[in-house]
């Protein structure tokens, strides 16, 4: 460590844990830049939450810290040592620190400015006291299953376990894409009976059925999936096919309980009791009730098909399909095909039709956001290159508040602007019409915002500049007619299959499909940013008892899925604030 780096920090946190039990808030306040911002996860306040300006974050932290009691706060000489860094565009000093609650362990990151003052602070919990993750040196004794000769051994346990044959789990959760994964995973090793369904008769099937050529978007750092990383031989773009087998050894490595080929088809909640009475359609046609205490929709951030009404469209003689519905270009060899949208999923169906054979149009609905998937889209994860491991890159991925991630992602998407300069300009030539995100801030917001409205270009982009594939603009539609999309200007695109890539509405329609109008009301929008500078509903307590949502990239997932599995352990414990209260009151079940 170096110590004229470590101990400006290590300065800092002595001061600021004597500051949290000085009388006043002045000893505080001598702490913090005035434009400072304060994210806890969990730690202080049991919620995931982020504020800005020591005038609104000074109070809250007295407060947290009154309730949470934080001691020990100490630079983690296991973690990477106090650093220099530039964060949004600005030397920072950054320092991974731990400390301890009443309640757990937690650890945080803290980012001094030249004057020794604090720009952004974090403190995350990272466990609770006496329910540790049963890993390394509390990994499971076995003492259930070993060298017992006439007792079942573990595969007759993990099997009985997994038939729920005379229980329900804890926790449900509805999707076992990596999002499903990841929770059943985290609340697997903290102890808590979780179980997986998914409509798809194989594990990895979301993946399987995608199109043929499927790479994933991010490098394979940046992707890996709690506790078990890719092997290091893993390239660096994982195929799909691949990805789905790794699906497969996860769950049975990670001693996860999932139920392929069963239908989630919703449920209710019982306040009284506190659980959920669901049910689920086995493959094989039979139907299951189950009464789970949690529900968690890792269903993704796609929700239900959007497939709009556009004008003419029934009476067009060919066929019509959601790109949620497209398989393969191959039966379309010879074809005619208009595709409809322009994000991720229009341009990669037109290629694949393309390569398949077929005379591909795209129509273009709204200006779009594209950036080569090389090095462009992977300049927001240029973190993850610089060298600490990946646990310590999450905690910092988490301790960026959202103004210095907007800051941080319009320098990102300038950079790429300049880098992909001339593919840009080429297809402005063609008539494309390009977007940059809301104030610049690229794609990142996009997805994050809406789940979608940008291309990461693998091909398609050079294929609309060589006119390979035609494009069009939805605005010089007329209508669709028996054989393809007449023009305004009255020209004919003909068409065996016009495919909607046109989205989806986002999860809290499927909220509604699963739960009804009143839960869904009460949960209200879910996914894009709130006012309160947080993803709505995502990761953390929805105002409806027994529900969570976990959805968005395989690290958003990683990262999250641990203070996710935190918060239902704290639920389940009785430990999470307004369930205390309702314990005491003796209006819930222990
Ligand atoms: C080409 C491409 C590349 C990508 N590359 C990356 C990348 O590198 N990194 C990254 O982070 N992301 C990437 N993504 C984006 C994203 O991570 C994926 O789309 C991912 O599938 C989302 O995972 P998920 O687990 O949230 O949801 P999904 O994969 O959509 O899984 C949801 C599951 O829920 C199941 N389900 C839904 N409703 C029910 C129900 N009622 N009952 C039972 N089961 C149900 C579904 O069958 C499905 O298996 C990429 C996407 C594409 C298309």
């Amino acid at each position: 460590m170096t110590p004229d780096l470590e101990q400006p920090a290590a300065r800092w946190l002595a001061r600021f844990e004597q500051a949290l039990r000085a009388p006043g808030e002045a000893p505080l306040r001598a702490l913090f830049r005035e434009d400072s911002h304060w994210r806890d996860v969990l730690a202080l306040t049991w919620s995931i939450r982020t504020l800005s300006g020591t005038d609104t974050l000074l109070p809250e932290l007295q407060r947290g810290a009154a309730r949470a009691r934080p001691r020990n706060l100490r630079i983690d000489p296991a973690r990477t040592p106090p650093r220099k860094v530039i964060r949004a565009g600005t030397e920072t000093l950054e320092a991974i620190f731990t400390f301890e609650t009443d309640a757990g362990r937690g650890n945080g990151v803290l980012r001094l400015d030249p004057e020794g003052k604090a720009w952004t602070l974090l403190t995350a919990l990272d466990s609770i006291k006496g329910h540790e993750e049963r890993i390394g040196k509390a990994r499971p004794k076995g003492e259930s299953y070993s060298r017992d000769f006439r007792g079942p051994n573990w595969l007759d346990q993990r099997r009985a376990a997994q038939r729920y044959e005379e229980r329900d789990p804890a926790v449900l959760v509805v999707g076992g894409g990596h999002a499903g994964l990841s929770i059943a995973a985290r609340l697997t090793q903290l102890g808590v009976d979780t179980l997986i369904v998914d409509r798809w008769p194989r594990i990895g099937d979301n993946w399987r059925r995608r199109y043929h050529a499927l790479t994933l978007h991010n490098q394979v750092q940046v992707n890996h999936l709690p506790y078990l990383p890719f092997p290091p031989s893993f390239p660096t773009y994982i195929p799909k096919d691949k990805l789905a087998g790794w699906f497969e050894a996860y769950v049975e490595t990670m001693e996860l309980n999932y139920w392929a080929g069963t239908e989630f088809e919703g449920g209710g909640y019982d306040e009284d009791a506190g659980r959920w009475h669901v049910a689920l359609r086995r493959a094989d046609g039979t139907r299951r009730e189950m009464r789970p205490r949690h529900v968690v929709l890792a269903t993704g951030v796609s929700g239900i098909p959007v497939m709009p009404e556009l004008p003419g469209l029934t009476d067009f003689r060919g066929t019509v399909l959601h790109s949620s519905q497209y398989g393969d270009g191959e039966p379309w060899r010879g074809k005619r095909a208009l595709v409809i949208g322009t994000g991720n999923s229009g341009h990669d169906i037109a290629q694949d039709l393309h390569s398949a054979g077929a005379a591909v149009t795209l129509v273009q609905r709204n200006p779009t956001l594209i950036t080569n998937i090389e090095p462009s889209a992977q300049l927001a994860y240029a973190l993850y290159d610089e060298g600490p491991p990946t646990e310590d890159c999450d905690l910092v991925t988490v301790s960026v508040p959202l103004a210095l991630l907007r800051k941080a992602h319009q320098m990102h998407t300038a950079r790429a602007r300049e880098i992909d300069r001339p593919l840009l300009e080429a297809l402005e030539r063609t008539g494309f019409k390009l977007a940059y995100g809301e104030d610049g801030t690229g794609w990142q917001f996009l997805y994050l915002n809406r789940g979608g409205g940008y291309y990461f270009n693998v091909g398609c982009s050079e294929l609309l500049v060589e006119g390979k594939i035609g494009l069009a603009q939805f605005s010089d539609f007329d209508t669709f007619v028996a054989d393809g999309a007449r023009l305004r200007d009255g020209r004919l695109l003909p068409a065996d299959l016009a495919v909607l890539a046109t989205g989806y509405h986002g999860p809290q329609a499927l909220v509604r499909k699963l739960f009804g109008e009143a839960i869904a009301g009460r949960v209200g929008p879910v996914w894009g940013f709130g006012e309160d500078q947080e993803l709505r509903n995502m990761f953390r307590r929805t105002p409806q008892p027994g529900l969570w949502l976990i959805a968005g990239s395989f690290a958003q997932c990683r990262i999250y899925s641990k203070y996710l599995a935190l918060q239902i352990l704290a639920d389940e414990l009785g430990l999470l604030p307004e369930r205390r209260a309702a314990l005491e009151a003796g209006a819930v079940p222990g």
